[in-house]
């Protein structure tokens, strides 16, 4: 179960003072020694992240984080990581020692709320609880006691019902099919696959399509042509990685329906009009404009590596000149971003859906133009209006609600 990826699993962030016990509580909450606890103040430093099957729910990640009060100059830097872990959840547990909420605490569950982060009060008691928790005025809360267990189960029963009503896990391709034929998924194995296996968008795609009971057929770029041959009937969507577009598009029948892995990750992990946008802003590079590439974890560069040499060949073909670039992995996006001219970002497939739409909303804020690889490469083969139509349509509907992100400039 813990094979689960973190990055479909809902985020429970942990957060409070220093030395309410926080990491005694996720401890309680995993049955097992997972967060450094002890008595001296500012114990946890980076956030620590616990993949884990919280039952009666499921595969969830708990986040401990470092207290929100600690003032000393390292203190600074950790409370910035807590408040980065944030950015992540799907819900936050307030962790307070009395029923009387201290002004910090209740500046962060009025902070919690702007941000529409779900959230439980956890009153962790030292001795017996006293059941009065249910009238707490601030919020939903629960009394605990993490060191005995006492209320553990019924946080656990409480965490499972908010998540089981707010929680809701986004199709990746299966609401766009209808059984009509099956789906073509293209996957390159070039130098840069992964020894032995799929990368996680095509497995996930590949997942999703047998999760709404529709065919799929798996073949590279190079078989593409016989694997079409074999269908009995037209396949009902091609996709394929953005990197093979070209070759793929110019082996399909004009009106097949094509479309990429990066797209559908970017409909599934953030919001797709707003990195459509963001490509308009190709056409305005000049020569020495500064761009930033982003990808959302850290792996190994590789010989013509996308976002190393491909990316900014192409960029600076259409600048007309050398352009100034700067990369950031992982976690590392809250750096200073306003003057750059465009952010391009990768396929976001380790990061969770909150963290990708925190990253746009933040650029949008200082109007900074943000596209992802998926779509950057459609643009640049001139094929993003065919590889968007059988997403956008839906786009609209319910499923997935637009993050209302507009650009400032
Ligand atoms: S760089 Fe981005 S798309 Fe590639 S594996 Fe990491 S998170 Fe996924």
């Amino acid at each position: 179960m813990n094979k689960v990826p973190q990055a479909v699993r809902p985020h429970i962030v942990i957060l409070g003072r220093c030395n309410v016990g926080k990491s005694t509580l996720i401890n309680a909450l995993c049955e097992q020694s997972v967060a450094l606890v002890s008595a001296q103040p500012g114990t946890t430093t980076d956030p620590v992240a616990k993949s884990m099957e919280l039952l009666p729910y499921g595969p969830v990640v708990l986040v401990d984080t470092a207290g929100l009060d600690d003032d000393t100059p390292l203190g600074k830097e950790r409370v910035k990581l807590s408040e980065r872990a944030l950015r992540k959840a799907d819900l936050a547990l307030l962790v307070v020692e009395t029923h009387a909420l201290h002004p910090l605490e209740q500046d962060i569950l009025a902070r919690l709320r702007k941000r529409r982060i779900h959230s439980l009060v956890v009153i962790n008691c030292h001795g017996e609880p006293s059941g009065e928790a249910g009238e707490h005025s601030e919020s939903h809360a629960i009394e605990v006691n993490a060191l005995t267990g006492q209320g553990v189960r019924e946080l656990r029963e409480r965490i499972a019902a908010v998540l089981q009503s707010t929680y809701e896990e986004l199709p990746l391709v299966r609401d766009l099919l209808t059984g009509k034929g099956p789906v073509v998924l293209v996957t390159p194995i070039d130098k840069a696959a992964p020894k032995g296996r799929l990368i996680l968008p095509q497995v996930q795609v590949l997942r999703d399509i047998l999760d709404g009971g529709g065919v799929a057929v798996v073949c590279r770029e190079t078989e593409l042509a016989a694997a079409l041959s074999k269908l009995n009937s037209p396949p009902e969507l091609v996709v394929t990685d953005s990197q093979v577009f070209p070759e793929v598009a110019r082996l399909l029948p004009k009106d097949a329906s094509l479309t990429s892995f990066s797209i559908l990750m970017a409909r599934n992990k953030g919001d797709l009009p707003a990195l459509v946008q963001g490509a308009e802003a190709i056409a305005e590079l000049r020569p020495l404009d500064r761009v930033l590439i982003v990808e959302g974890c850290t792996h190994h560069s590789q010989e013509d590596d996308i976002g190393r040499v491909k990316i900014p060949r192409l960029l600076e073909g259409r600048a007309g000149g050398e352009l100034r670039f700067t990369w950031a992995k992982g976690p590392n996006f809250t750096a200073d971003i306003h003057d750059y001219r465009l952010i391009v970002h990768c396929g976001a497939c380790m990061l969770n859906r909150r963290e990708m739409l925190a990253r746009l909303e933040q650029a949008a804020q200082v109007g900074v133009p943000v596209v992802n690889y998926g779509v950057l490469l459609a643009h640049f083969s001139g094929i993003l209006e065919r590889s968007l139509a059988p997403v956008l349509p839906s786009l609209s509907d319910t499923v997935f609600p637009p993050a209302a992100i507009t650009y400032n400039r």
